[in-house]
């Protein structure tokens, strides 16, 4: 599936200069499918809880709303940010928190299982201005990942920490840590339990099952001042090894962001976003072969993730507030608001 809210050659000039001036001029795409050209637009974020075998046939109305309004209300928080001048990286990281705090999606609460039964939990964020970037990978006591992320970014020389050297360094920087308990839901546990059940023999397997929604989430920001950020999160996949990381944390890989081009965040089969560094693979087509935001996510999950066997989706949005969302699964939870048009949009399924 692919969705866009794109803008042509003129249009991208009239952006530039806008951006100029200290605004950023972009062609919306309605939920409708109807451009509305020439708005004034000073920030957009777009967010995903995950993609994977995602049916209208495996959905309660009443699970489907409540994954709405937590998307929705993860872009309120977003907007919150955004509207009142704050940076694209305070929005992504309010959005994420959201979503981490939730049981529905695969990322801080909600987290999936390893193997052995623990919840090790894995985020980054990068700032498209700077370049700078912080990650954390296989934490098992930090309640928002997306938080500790951030601080490794500005506090400390390195760009991932993991395990116990993460948490040590959330003590020393007051990033809330929970017993492991928290993590535990009765959701996730009976996933592991069906998959363990069902490949009792088989050896240690990742789960690509349809018991496995890649719930990981994600956003992407532009602020008012035209700078780009993205972030991720997740448990990573059920039935994981210990010690297994994905491509959330890894930079390139899950997620990128350079006012050079585009932030984009992934969700999916982490091992094949890694081989092929999906994120900066999405910004490297924009930026080195000008292709079109929406033909450069398509260019690289529609082709590129299909043909090497992945599964999985990406939210990417331009500097010029284009975005753009790709993925060869039955669903993604997906959301977006942009000043132009800022009730929050919510899809889940293919179009
Ligand atoms: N990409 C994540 C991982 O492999 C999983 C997901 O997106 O749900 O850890």
């Amino acid at each position: 599936m692919t969705g866009c809210m794109g803008s042509g050659g003129w249009r991208a000039g009239l952006a530039a200069i806008a951006l100029l001036a200290g605004l950023a001029v972009a062609a919306v795409l309605k939920p409708d499918g109807v451009q509305a050209e020439g708005k004034t637009m000073r920030y957009a974020i777009a967010i995903h809880g995950g993609a994977g075998t995602i049916t209208r046939a495996s959905m309660t109305p009443e699970r489907e709303k409540a994954y709405r309004a937590k998307l929705a209300e993860a872009l309120e928080a977003g907007r919150a940010v955004l509207a009142a001048g704050g940076q694209a990286l305070d929005a992504v990281e309010a959005a994420i928190v959201v979503m981490e705090d939730s049981p529905l999606f695969n990322a801080g609460k909600g987290a999936v299982f390893t193997a052995d039964g623990r919840n090790e939990l894995d985020a980054s964020i990068m700032d498209g201005r700077t370049l700078n970037a912080g990650a954390v990978a296989a934490v098992r006591h930090v309640k928002n990942p997306i938080r500790l992320a951030r601080q490794v970014m500005e506090r400390s020389p390195h760009v991932l920490l993991a395990g116990e050297g993460a948490e040590v360094f959330a003590r020393e920087v007051g990033v809330q840590l929970v017993p492991a308990t928290y993590f535990w839901t009765e959701r996730r546990w009976k996933q592991l339990m069906r998959i363990q059940n069902r490949k009792k023999g088989a050896g240690l397997l990742l789960d690509h099952d349809a018991d496995h929604k890649y719930g990981t989430v994600g956003a992407v920001a532009l602020d008012a001042a035209g700078n780009l950020a993205a972030g991720t999160s997740t448990g990573g996949l059920t039935n994981k090894a210990w010690g297994r990381i994905g491509d959330s944390p890894i930079i390139g890989a899950g997620t990128y962001a350079s006012n050079a081009s585009c932030a984009v965040s992934g969700t999916g089969q982490g091992e094949y976003f890694i081989r092929l560094t999906i994120a900066r693979e999405v910004c490297a087509l924009v930026e080195y072969r000008n292709l079109p935001l929406q033909q450069a996510a398509d260019e690289v999950i529609q082709r590129k993730l299909k043909r090497l066997g992945g599964a999985g989706g990406v939210i990417a949005l331009g500097r010029d507030g284009t975005i753009a969302f790709s993925f060869n699964t039955e669903g993604m939870y997906r959301g977006w608001l942009t000043s132009a048009e800022p009730e929050p949009h919510t899809a889940i399924y293919k179009p």
